[in-house]
């Protein structure tokens, strides 16, 4: 595997070369979104468990170990985002940009705060 991968790729591009690692269950009714689901879930929770870590055994700083393997995580969620893409069939890309017109949406309204996806 290259050390380096190329810095201009898309989400579209991600979510592409992400699927050829996809080796889960997708039979049955809502198997697929199921299982990446609680895939999600696991890697987010290994992401702030590094997060943990920090306050627990490095003292509140953020060191360059601790980086790197909050790197490797982020990369987990993000592995699991494409997939769940996948199953909504649906670009990474496509649910980024909706993601940035609800934002600036809300911008536009003042409603960046507060809760409630109706904002
Ligand atoms: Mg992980």
């Amino acid at each position: 595997m290259a050390d380096k991968l190329p810095s201009d790729w898309t989400l579209d591009d991600y979510q592409y070369q992400a699927r050829k690692s996809a080796v889960y269950p997708k039979e049955g009714l809502a198997m697929g979104i199921s299982y990446v689901t609680l895939g999600l879930a696991g890697e987010a929770g290994e992401f702030a468990n590094q997060v943990k870590k920090v306050l627990r055994d490095d003292a509140g700083k953020l060191t360059a170990d601790r980086r790197a393997k909050l790197i490797l995580e982020l990369g987990d969620v993000l592995w699991y985002c494409a997939m769940a893409a996948d199953e909504l069939e649906i670009d990474l890309g496509n649910v980024a940009a909706q993601n940035i017109k609800k934002l600036q949406t809300r911008t536009e309204k003042g409603t960046l705060q507060g809760s409630g996806e109706g904002r």
